[in-house]
């Protein structure tokens, strides 16, 4: 019996033990499960962290790369941009508005407009509309001090944020009015000097036309001379509207040149024999020499025009009794044909040489000696730079002569000496 309860309490001790054994490698099992399931969140929340981690350096270099990109937007543009933040302390000043500030982009940033911009009425209105104290996008005009010299700009405004937001930044542009002004100045230059100019042959066939029909001329020799004065006043009318309308041709760039090849000797001498009789009538002698027979590749029309205006000039504006000389010379080498023409005449002062070759400019004392439009050196120019891709210019000296010269690539023609 009692070996039969021993065996009992043995069974129930073996029993018991298998199930404690049991329970604790449940539990043990069960912690292993969490241990590993924490693991796994631990692994995931570690794995979400580095995705934001790494979309914020993503971010981050997106934003550094806008940055960039913003600025050099700002930098290539050709107007000063300033930008300030709410406080008014400069974010960032471009190419442009530093050079105008005479303050490095680098150096302006973090600093109070008043500290960067010398031009007391354009800090303080920057500084005013950074605080968030003026309308948006106004534009307004102010002279501001660019190198001891006033330069009128139109200043427009953009405010980016709310007046309560931390990263309120306003934009301030500076648009540099002075391009603007002289292209208007000079169209209603030229717009004055072309009425004038039309105006004055235009009054003039008015006025003869009007004593004709009075009856004011009343023999045949005195209509043939008022027919004669408006003959001449019609082809300056024609030649002023044909130059204008040439000049403005090309400088549309709608003048199309038609290039053949073009004998220079042949050229020079065409212009010698239709100008012969004007430098005849005042005992003008005109060399001609061109160093060999001269081939290239040009608008023919074109350049005889060139030739035609600078010995035109040289017979109006040499006294009687005077010489020019017209060479012209091939630099094989360089592919360059180099005219010029020379006269013994009245010569240019020195502060006109560069104005002559302006539309209309015509040296006032020389007016009454020659008739003129102001024109055709100003073509000259056209044709030889704009059109042919050469250079033209006068050397001169006062009272003893001046020398037009231009040159112009020779292009793909060959020269060949004249035997
Ligand atoms: P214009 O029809 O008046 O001659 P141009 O454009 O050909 O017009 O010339 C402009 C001005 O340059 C002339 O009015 C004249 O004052 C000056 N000029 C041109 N050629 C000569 C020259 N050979 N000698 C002196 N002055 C010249």
């Amino acid at each position: 019996m009692l070996a039969l309860i021993i065996v009992s309490i043995a069974c129930f001790a073996a029993a018991s033990t298998a199930a404690i054994a049991c329970a604790v490698a449940r539990r043990a099992v069960r912690r292993a499960d969490r241990a590993v399931a924490d693991v796994e969140s631990a692994r995931a929340a570690a794995d979400a962290a580095s995705t934001q981690l790494e979309a914020a350096r993503i971010h981050g270099s997106i934003d550094r790369t806008r940055r960039r990109q913003v600025e050099a937007v700002f930098d290539v543009l050709r107007d000063a941009i300033l930008v300030t933040d709410a406080n008014g302390d400069v974010l960032h000043a471009n190419t442009h508005a530093s050079r105008l500030l005479s303050v490095a982009s680098a150096d302006a940033a973090g600093r109070p407009v008043a500290d960067v911009v010398s031009d007391r009425r354009l800090s303080s209105s920057i500084e005013t509309a950074s605080r968030g104290h003026a309308g948006d996008g106004r534009s307004a005009e102010q002279e501001i001090q660019v190198d001891g010299e006033p330069v009128a700009f139109e200043i427009l405004r953009r405010t980016v944020g709310d007046e309560d937001e931390p990263m309120r930044a306003t934009v301030t542009v500076l648009r540099d009015l002075s391009e603007e002004r002289e292209i208007a100045r000079l169209k209603g230059d030229f717009v004055s000097k072309a009425s004038h100019e039309l105006r004055t042959p235009l009054s003039s066939i008015a006025a003869y036309i009007e004593m004709l029909v009075d009856g004011d001329a009343d023999d045949e020799a005195s209509r043939q001379d008022f027919y004669r004065v408006i003959q001449t006043e019609t082809d300056r009318l024609k030649r002023l509207v044909d130059n204008l309308l040439n000049i403005s041709r090309i400088e549309a760039g709608l003048m199309c040149i038609d290039r053949t090849c073009v004998d220079i000797g042949d050229l020079v001498q065409r212009a010698v024999t239709t100008l012969g009789p004007q430098a005849a009538a005042k005992r003008l002698e005109i060399h001609a020499r061109p160093s060999a027979d001269i081939e290239i590749d040009a608008d023919e029309d074109m350049l005889y025009q060139v030739l035609v205006n600078l010995l035109s000039n040289a017979i109006k504006y040499t006294p009687d009794g005077g010489r020019i000389t017209m060479t012209c010379d091939a630099d094989n080498l360089a592919r360059n044909l180099h005219v010029s023409v020379a006269d013994t005449g009245l010569g240019i002062p020195p502060d006109e040489v560069d104005r002559i070759f302006e539309k209309f400019h015509r040296i006032e004392n020389y007016q009454r000696l020659a008739e003129g439009t102001g024109l055709g050196l100003n073509l000259c120019r056209h044709i030889v730079e704009t059109l042919h891709g050469g250079r033209i210019g006068v050397e001169s000296t006062l009272g003893k002569g001046s020398r037009f010269w231009f040159s112009v690539p020779m292009g793909q023609l060959q020269m060949s000496v004249a035997a």
